[in-house]
């Protein structure tokens, strides 16, 4: 008999929770400035920011990969745990979401480890891959959904062999798996997801944690 994953009742979510999130003041603060923004749902979950940290500590990364900043969470969950000489390139296009961000990088001392491109994620990631292939220990995509294919073939690029990609909300509350749902964004998580199975330049797992994220290391 195989054991699957199960759904999370309210109230066990809220005991995991318990028993496992520490969340650094800064960005309880950072989430609370967000929850008031129209977009707020846009912000990965408190348990997925605290896992970001766990595999940056693990992999030991330094040099490391963001497209999607929102408001600045995740970015700031990798930047603490990343050491001092560490460093996050962050792509968005919105310069409104993300300068809501700066007062809490600044506050947490960390400002300096994130360097933060405003343009086109294509466009960032095309100007890294002319000197910076194969650099990157980690990358973090959690952006626009139909450009995720893109983001995923400039990320694969971007990260060393055996650098880790994770990508967010592969799950998609549940969308992908119902065949009813056709609109893009479903549509192209839903092809990333058969592609990525079948995809033997990684090691992969898509773990179901918040809205799903898929984990890719990239094989020698
Ligand atoms: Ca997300």
């Amino acid at each position: 008999m195989s054991s699957k994953t199960f759904t999370l009742s309210d109230d066990l979510h809220a005991y995991l929770l318990s028993v496992s999130v520490r969340e650094a003041d800064v960005l309880e603060k950072l989430r609370a400035a967000t929850i008031a923004l129209p977009n707020a749902r846009m912000q990965i979950s408190v348990e997925q920011g605290q896992f970001l940290q766990l595999l940056i500590e693990l992999i030991g990364a330094k040099r490391t990969l963001e497209v999607g900043t929102f408001t600045g969470y995740s970015a700031l969950c990798v930047a603490l745990a990343l050491p001092a000489n560490g460093r996050i390139v962050a792509c968005d296009v919105s310069e409104e979401f993300t300068n809501v961000a700066r007062p809490f990088w600044n506050e947490a001392g960390v400002a300096n480890k994130i360097d933060l491109r405003i343009a086109p994620a294509t466009e960032t990631l095309a100007v890294l891959l002319e000197n910076e292939a194969d650099t990157f220990d980690f990358a973090f995509i959690d952006a626009d959904k139909p450009n995720y294919d893109a983001y995923y073939e400039h990320a694969l690029q971007l990260v060393r062999p055996g650098g880790l990609i994770a990508i967010d909300n592969t799950l998609w509350s549940g969308r992908v798996a119902d065949s009813s749902e056709t609109d893009e964004d479903t549509l192209a998580l839903r092809a990333l997801n058969a592609k990525l199975h079948a995809d033997e330049r990684v090691t992969l797992s898509l773990v179901p944690i918040g809205d799903g994220l898929t984990l890719a290391r990239r094989r020698a």
